[in-house]
């Protein structure tokens, strides 16, 4: 069945409070309109993700009409409605801005109408108003509506004006064309190519948020292209760059260069985590700097390679201590699932509690989908992942430090070894209680010496 046209959809309830603050800033005898993204999702009949509020208020008058705000941006005429736990709204004064000369936030902006605050926007398809009263009227001053039916990214007015003022949209193009699956209009295209190295004056930070919506997001792998076509690839991940052409011993990878295998990966993602998709995209980054022929062409040591180079990308661009992490531990280690089915019952266990197991389970399974198609390994670990579902496996040590050093084994490294045989045991179902495991201690390391 066709999807309902989404203007007769019930309302969901974000879309129940958005209307809400539009009614209030109404009554009031403001202009309130939904604007940008949401807008766009609507005539594309897709359910928009955040309801963007655009009024004729001021940030005062904003603030003074509602119980909950936080005035983020209230010099650049932006206020946070936050009307219930967990929902926040952006209401934004009509504006136009100066340029973003510090590479972070406009340099001036002036509260005005409509129109105007249609002209600053970035591109014709993030450009549409929506009057939610009556029939949901769309108000199109930059022709958004038609460029939304030929799927197209235009940038309003100029291009190269308008990259120049903020040189975030030279991004933003790319990840609106990939996200959407629209092609960008030639003379925005044109100042796209010629400008992309300017993407370097703008902030890490805003930067990360647009990779990361566009390796999260459909058609990722269009992304890379891209990015890559554009120029913005080797500005900003150049250590991606440096994987095209790096080639890759034929019978484990068939279909190509390293490039072209994480392309691969990218284009199975669905719904991924930020932790999954950058895993993808950095899982075999350190090919490039690894690559020898010995027998055959061998990357030795690249996860360990890749992880680090993955911190470096990652703190370069202010991703948390938290996230790089966890990326890095996706890209350390991928190359241990090749032995999963060799691993004693204790090392499948604690394989698989580890916190980033589902995502690396994953990126496992489209790395082999993405070369030799063999995911014999991915169904063994969906197999013990599954027996051991109701089984606890990080369970409370059965014997401490403490335990052992009292059995006459001074302070030091062994400690810690016997304490992890002792896990292995555990975890194997060896001991019943903390006693059996003291006496297989005693009989291991004790009495053998
Ligand atoms: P989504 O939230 O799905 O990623 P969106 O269109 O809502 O898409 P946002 O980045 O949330 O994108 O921006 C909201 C709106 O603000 C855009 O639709 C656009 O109208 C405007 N906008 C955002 N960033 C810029 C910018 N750098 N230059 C001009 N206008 C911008
Ligand atoms: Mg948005």
């Amino acid at each position: 069945m066709p999807p309902e046209p989404s203007r007769t959809r019930k309302p969901s309830k974000k879309l129940a409070h958005a209307l809400k603050i539009i009614q209030a800033l109404k009554q009031k005898g403001h202009e309130a309109l939904l604007v940008g993204g949401c807008v766009r999702d609507q005539v594309m009949g897709k359910e928009p993700t955040d309801y963007d509020i655009a009024t004729s208020a001021k940030p005062d008058e904003i603030e003074r009409l509602f119980k909950k705000t936080l005035a983020v941006g209230a010099q650049f005429g932006v206020i946070l409605v936050l009307p219930a736990p967990g929902l926040r709204f952006e209401v934004a004064t009509f504006r136009r801005e100066g340029t973003y000369e510090d590479g972070r936030h406009p340099s001036w902006v002036k509260f005005t109408d409509a129109r105007q605050d249609a002209e600053r926007r970035d591109f014709t398809i993030n450009g549409l108003f929506l009057d939610p009263a009556g029939e949901g009227r769309i108000l199109d001053y930059v022709g958004g509506e038609k460029d939304i039916r030929g799927r197209l990214v235009r940038a309003i007015g100029d291009p190269n004006k308008r990259f120049e003022e903020d040189k975030l949209r030279i991004l933003r193009a790319v990840r609106f064309a990939c996200t959407l699956d629209f092609q960008i209009e030639p003379q925005t295209w044109a100042a796209v190519k010629s400008k992309a190295r300017d993407i370097t004056q703008v902030s890490h930070e805003r930067i990360r948020e647009e990779l990361v919506k566009i390796f999260t997001r459909p058609h990722a792998e269009r992304g890379l292209d891209l990015l890559d076509e554009s120029g913005l690839l080797e500005v900003i991940l150049p250590e991606i760059s440096a994987m095209k052409g790096v080639e890759q011993p034929p019978q484990f990878h068939p279909e190509g260069d390293v490039f072209v295998h994480t392309r691969l990966l990218l284009k199975q993602l669905k719904d991924a985590s930020s932790t999954l998709a950058l895993g993808a995209l950095f899982h075999d980054v350190g090919k490039p700097p690894t690559f020898t022929i010995q027998d055959r062409i061998r990357f030795n040591n690249h996860d360990k390679v890749g992880a680090d180079m993955t911190r470096n990308i990652m703190r370069r661009l202010k991703f948390s201590n938290r996230e790089t992490e966890d990326v890095a531990a996706l890209v350390d280690n991928h190359m241990r699932f090749k032995d999963v089915q060799k691993m004693r019952e204790a090392k499948v266990k604690r394989f698989i509690a580890r916190p980033t197991f589902q995502d690396e389970l994953e990126m496992h399974r489209i790395d082999c989908l993405a070369s030799h198609g063999d995911i014999s390994n991915w169904h063994f670990l969906r197999k013990k992942a599954a027996e051991y579902s109701q089984e606890d496996i990080k369970p409370k040590p059965l014997i401490s430090g403490h335990d052992v050093m009292k059995l006459g084994i001074p302070e030091g490294p062994r400690v810690g070894e016997i304490l992890s045989a002792v896990m292995d045991q555990q975890l194997e179902r060896k001991f019943k209680n903390k006693n059996e495991a003291l006496a297989w201690i005693k009989e291991s390391y004790i009495e053998k010496g």
